[in-house]
């Protein structure tokens, strides 16, 4: 995105939760405006310690405007339950607030222009401990080509505040290939137990 075009971005850095979620609403940033139903700004706990990040919503997730409340999100709801987490006690968000037409990976370019968004949500929430779910989120975060094979595993600095970040395969992965699921749930202690016992 040539840096003009940057520069006319929204300066949302002074936003509450409302006024951004209201500028999310109305954003026409990038052409997936067009074909949403509604944007899917993020849910849970704004007093959070865990930001839980997917990629962007998928069509149930457009029409309900709620992230991962299809399948995907029924098995990331089980996989917090595992380390004793409820859905209701995380923040969720995506790196793009809109759905991709069928699903296709978000673009660059898109991820780039929501980008503050998901920034100010970040600074609004004070994340303890960050947890990026698929290849898309894990590579946006981390400014990474690595694979996500590559990215998980191991907890990773996040920002200036170097806020812990765990990778993990995406649920949606999971229900494809569930013999993985072993490897989410180490990443998951992983960060779990950074956490407890900091
Ligand atoms: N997959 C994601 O990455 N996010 C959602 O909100 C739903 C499915």
């Amino acid at each position: 995105m040539p840096v003009a075009e940057l520069r006319r971005r929204p300066d949302v850095s002074r936003l509450d939760w409302d006024e951004l979620q209201a500028q999310v609403a109305g954003c026409t940033l990038c052409e997936l405006h067009s074909s949403r139903t509604q944007t899917v700004f993020g849910v849970g706990n704004r007093a959070a310690d865990w930001l839980v990040i997917g990629e962007a919503p998928g069509k149930d997730e457009d029409q309900q405007g709620e992230p991962f409340v299809g399948r995907a999100g029924q098995l990331l709801n089980a996989m917090l339950q595992a380390i004793g987490l409820q859905r209701e006690q995380v923040y969720i968000a995506n790196i793009l607030k809109c759905r991709p037409p069928g699903n296709r990976d978000p673009q660059a370019e898109e991820a780039l222009r929501c980008r503050p968004y998901l920034q100010r949500q970040l600074e609004l929430l004070e994340p303890k401990a960050i947890l990026a779910v698929g290849r898309i989120s894990a590579q946006n975060l981390l400014q990474s080509n690595e694979t996500i094979g590559r990215l998980r595993g191991r907890v990773h600095r996040f920002g200036s505040g170097g806020i812990p970040l765990v990778a993990t395969y995406h649920p949606a992965y999971l229900l494809r290939n569930p013999a993985q699921k072993s490897k989410v749930w180490q990443d998951l202690k992983a960060l779990h137990r950074l956490l407890n016992d900091a």
